[in-house]
Parts: C-alpha cells; sequence; structure tokens
C-alpha cells in the first residue's frame, strides 16, 4: 500500500522528526505543531483572489483591487498583522505587478495536485496544493509564497516546491522550466532553472526524508529556533525536564516497521 505524504508531513519531520511523530504517529493535532498560521493563510488566500476573480479584459489591477481583496481577509488578523500585510501587498504590487504591461491569467491557483513515485521499492502517494502554476514565453513556472520573517539559504533546495516538482512533472511533462519563491515580507523573488541534475537532486532529497520518515522508530528531538514556536514543547523531553504526559486518548506509538525492504 502506498505511504501518503504531503509538503506539510515532509517539512515537518525535516525540521524535526519528535514534533513530527506528536502530530502524525500519535495523533496530537491540537495545540498547532508550529505557531499560529493565520497570518499566512490571510496572505495566500488575498493573492488566491486577486488572480483568480480579476477580470483579465482589462490589463492590469490597480492597488485598490488589492486592497479589497485583502479586506476580505483580515477578520482574524490583530492590527500589527494587518498592517504588517498590507505592507506586504504593497510591495509585491509594485515589483511584480507595476511594472508590467499586462499581467497573464495563471495555467492554476491554489491547485490540488496527487501523483505517486517509487523510492527502494516503497511507492510513495504525494500530495499538496500549490500557490500558482504561471504561463511564461519559456514553459510553465511554478510559484509558491512564503511569508517568512527571514529568506531562506538559495544554494538549497526548497522541499515544497521539490516535492511540487515531482507531482507536476508527471502531469506536464518537460513543460515545468521554473521553480520560484516570492518571500513576500522582503518582495524577493529566488528562482530555480528546471534541469535534469536538478530533477535528480529534488528525487534524491524527498525520496531520502521519505524512507527515512517511513523506517524510523526513535523520532529523536531536534532542537533549534522553530521549537520557540512548537506547541509540544510541555510534551518534549528535549525541552522540558519534566514532560507532561500526553493527553488520554493518544494513539499508541507506531510498531517498528519490520516488513520494509530497506
Ligand atoms: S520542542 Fe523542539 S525538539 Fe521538541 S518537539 Fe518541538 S520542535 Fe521538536
Amino acid at each position: 500500500m502506498a505511504y501518503t505524504l504531503s509538503a506539510t508531513k515532509l517539512i515537518t519531520y525535516q525540521q524535526c522528526p519528535k514534533a513530527y511523530n506528536f502530530r502524525y504517529e500519535r495523533g496530537l493535532s491540537s495545540p498547532s505543531a508550529f505557531g499560529s498560521p493565520a497570518f499566512g493563510i490571510a496572505l495566500h488566500k488575498t493573492l488566491a483572489d486577486i488572480y483568480k476573480d480579476w477580470n483579465y479584459d482589462y490589463p492590469l489591477p490597480s492597488l485598490d483591487w488589492f486592497a479589497m481583496c485583502w479586506q476580505h481577509h483580515t477578520g482574524e488578523l490583530k492590527p500589527a498583522q494587518i498592517h504588517e500585510g498590507w505592507m506586504a501587498l504593497q510591495l509585491y504590487y509594485e515589483k511584480y505587478v507595476a511594472p508590467l504591461p499586462q499581467i497573464r491569467k495563471p495555467i492554476g491557483v491554489e491547485g490540488k495536485i496527487k501523483a505517486s513515485f517509487q523510492v527502494n521499492n516503497i511507492e510513495f502517494s504525494i500530495t499538496g496544493r500549490y500557490d500558482r502554476l504561471d504561463y511564461t514565453d519559456n514553459g510553465l513556472e511554478l510559484i509558491d509564497y512564503k511569508t517568512s520573517k527571514t529568506i531562506g539559504p538559495s544554494d538549497g533546495i526548497d522541499l515544497q516546491l521539490g516535492l511540487y516538482f515531482l507531482i507536476l512533472e508527471q502531469i506536464y511533462p518537460e513543460a515545468l522550466d521554473t521553480l520560484s519563491l516570492i518571500y513576500l515580507r522582503q518582495g524577493q523573488k529566488v528562482s530555480f532553472d528546471v534541469t535534469p541534475d536538478h530533477h535528480q537532486q529534488v528525487r534524491e532529497l524527498i525520496g531520502d526524508i521519505a524512507v527515512k520518515l517511513r523506517a524510523d522508530d526513535e523520532w529523536k528531538p531536534e532542537v533549534g529556533g522553530h521549537c520557540n514556536h512548537c506547541g509540544y514543547q510541555k510534551y518534549c523531553p528535549a525541552k522540558s525536564k519534566k514532560p507532561e504526559p500526553l493527553p488520554e486518548g493518544t494513539r499508541d506509538a507506531r510498531q517498528v516497521q519490520l516488513v520494509l525492504g530497506i
């Protein structure tokens, strides 16, 4: 049977196997593993509306259109977050919309995708929802919006983009040309060209994490700055001298996967 993976699962596991275990193996869905996602969700939904609902008979949306879409998604946010989000959207408008003669309608916005791949004879079913897929003069560009306060290292492959790349190349063989991250707070875009080498690196990176995840029975805590946003600190032996017992009803630890031929 195929093992189901998602970008969120892979990212959580890469950051901390213990947090992955709490969330996906033991089923502790609340509190949230890595802080409140409300700000990021509001910005993602706004950008989705901006592109989905624009009337493409007109060449360029105005900044008022951005403000109107933003207002629909600020209900859950604090005043400081509303201000910060609007600053990010204005920056996005100035850099990626205003200089264009016209915007092109994306091929997909918040598209759900699914595919399967095999590593070491283990079949993985991978699912995800990309932010935007654009048609460019050179082919397709997959775009992912980031709301982090810092820009990640540009020499590494972004795990989430890599995963969507593996799925999309099955749907649009050889059409995907560029993978891009847009850091909304900073107004910066980091792009990777899709090359055969890149394809191999993505498969190796994701295959490696997926196989480790499938076979893990230790779930070692990975302590780092991300712990500050982790909702499982009180249960975590690496962060608490006397960790609290897990709540009643928590699922038992998974049995070691002895059947895997890895
Ligand atoms: S507190 Fe840190 S080490 Fe512990 S589970 Fe959370 S992220 Fe992992």
